[in-house]
């Protein structure tokens, strides 16, 4: 059993209003617990969820597509949801090019069909291999393997692991693009385990099955469902708050968690702040600084690593052309983590249900008002931060270059969005367990974590973590588990 708040009437402090930090406020609220207030350091909502409404149109220039394991956030969008969830339409990839560019040797002198069918064996290999690894599937944390001969099967890279066990066709077609394109996943940087977190039996299955969507998405955006909830459940919301310091310690008479702020704008405004318990939802490395940190969570949090950043750009332009050969100019861009932009999504299309030939590159009409522009978000990832100067005109160059070889000029950025992405552990630490011991430490010094950076980057992934905690806890006086 997880130790979390002990009464309903508990003063609960949530760092952060990006979807964990909101989505929590919320389960507790509907849980009976009175006084939780969310403490956010930007003036908006949302964390790394970026929505823009443009030409009639939420562009969702961040979080978008959901995989078939995102269950728990599926069933909050059917309650508190104002739009519908629809299937991404095919969108014309084709996988057995890249792996052809990859490796050349595995997939000489094969046709398309016989690729498909070793990429189907193999798919059904990892299915039978995932459940022999971890039984049936916890999304998106797998129960702790306790036996050394599973601890030795997970260690290394994705790429490593799918290597042992004989799968270049799934590391290309799954790894590579769909979990690089979004930056989800750089299969040989990353440990395994993230790997085997996110490509799941039943997307395996969705990979074979073509009748069971591989990704859908919502559309009217993420940071719709946030604000409904917070509407719904008068949570509330601190904007604009510098937090200074963090104490927590038994001994202090207003509560367990002290906790020091500043209005970010006005910096004279200082004011001290008594909680019972605190939900850090941000990366607990970037507020070691300013917490008392106990030395096992030093230890365990001063490793967490974030080094991808992703630039996404809103942009309106001419259609231009259609590349040639476009998915193998992918696959070497997807490669590089260079900030070349590596793929663009047209979300009117989607909505719209375009698919197949007419999806692909964004050649379709292009809004609501008639008008011929195309309005895409483009995606760029790369290892740098783009805040630093060069590094930034570097990214816009390479904005330009690729928009000129489309034949997209003159375009105009609309709105962009600049984020470090994937805060994880390393290959060694996740090798040790790191991520189950975190799951060990929760409830440590009157503190659940939460978040990303303890799960898998994902908004869907956040949620399931929230709920598994939850389900973990007793309720205060009761005994009973949240469901
Ligand atoms: C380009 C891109 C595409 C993505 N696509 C998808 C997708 O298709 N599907 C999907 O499921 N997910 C996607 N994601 C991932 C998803 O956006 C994140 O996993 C999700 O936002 C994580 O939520 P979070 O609440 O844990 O963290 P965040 O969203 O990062 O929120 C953390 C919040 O804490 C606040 N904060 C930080 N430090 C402090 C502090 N010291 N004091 C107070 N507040 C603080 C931040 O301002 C922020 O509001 C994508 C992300 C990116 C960048």
């Amino acid at each position: 059993m997880i130790v979390g708040p002990r009464s309903f009437d508990d003063r609960i402090a949530i760092i952060g209003a990006g979807p964990s930090g909101i989505h929590m406020a919320y389960r507790l609220k509907e849980l009976g617990f009175r006084n939780i207030e969310i403490l956010e350091k930007e003036n908006r909502i949302g964390g790394r969820v970026f929505d823009v409404l443009h030409r009639g149109t939420v562009q969702q220039m961040t979080f978008l597509i959901m995989p078939p394991d995102y269950n728990e956030l599926n069933q909050l969008i059917k309650e508190y949801g104002t739009g519908s969830i629809q299937d991404v339409p095919e969108a014309t990839v084709d996988f057995f090019a890249i792996a052809r560019l990859l490796y050349p040797e595995y997939t000489r002198g094969a046709s398309d069909t016989e690729l498909r069918m070793r990429l189907r064996r193999e798919v059904i290999r990892y299915s039978i291999l995932h459940r022999r690894l971890f039984g049936i599937y916890i999304p998106y944390l797998m129960q702790r393997p306790r036996n050394a001969r599973v601890r030795r099967a997970i260690r290394g890279t994705v790429s490593q692991f799918l290597r042992r066990n004989r799968m270049p066709l799934i590391e290309t077609t799954v790894m590579y693009f769909y979990q690089t394109l979004f930056g989800y996943q750089q299969p040989h940087r990353v440990s395994a385990v993230y790997g085997l977190m996110w490509i799941t039996p039943k997307f395996c299955h969705a990979l074979l099955d073509q009748s069971v969507p591989l990704f859908s998405f919502f559309d009217s955006g993420l940071i719709s469902l946030l604000q409904t909830l917070i509407h719904n459940y008068n949570i509330e919301i601190k904007l604009n708050t510098d937090i200074k310091r963090i104490t927590r310690s038994r001994d202090m008479q207003n509560g367990n968690v002290q906790i020091h702020c500043s209005n970010k704008f006005d910096k004279s405004r200082t004011f001290i702040e008594y909680y019972d318990f605190l939900i850090v939802s941000p990366s607990m490395r970037d507020l070691l600084n300013v917490m008392d940190a106990s030395p096992v969570e030093r230890m365990i949090f001063s490793r967490q690593i974030t080094d991808t950043y992703f630039i996404s750009s809103l942009i309106d332009s001419p259609y231009g052309i259609k590349s040639d050969r476009p998915n193998i100019a992918h696959a070497k861009t997807l490669l590089r983590y260079d900030f070349e932009p590596n793929v663009h999504v047209d979300i009117f299309a989607m909505t719209q249900n375009y698919s197949g030939s007419t999806f692909r590159l964004g050649f379709t009409p292009g809004g609501y008002d008639g008008k011929r522009i195309l309005s895409s978000v483009y995606y760029q990832l790369g290892r740098l931060d783009p805040r630093i100067p060069a590094v930034g005109l570097d990214a816009e160059h390479k904005l330009r270059r690729y928009m000129i070889q489309m034949q997209r000029i003159p375009y105009s950025v609309i709105a962009r969005f600049i984020t470090p992405y994937h805060t994880r552990f390393s290959v060694s630490d996740m090798d040790k367990g790191i991520i189950w011991n975190v799951l060990d430490l929760q409830g440590h010094k009157n503190t659940w974590y939460i978040g990303a950076s303890v799960t898998y980057d994902t908004a869907g992934a956040v949620i399931q973590y929230n709920n598994r905690l939850l389900r973990n806890y007793a309720l205060p006086g009761s005994g009973y588990r949240a469901l």
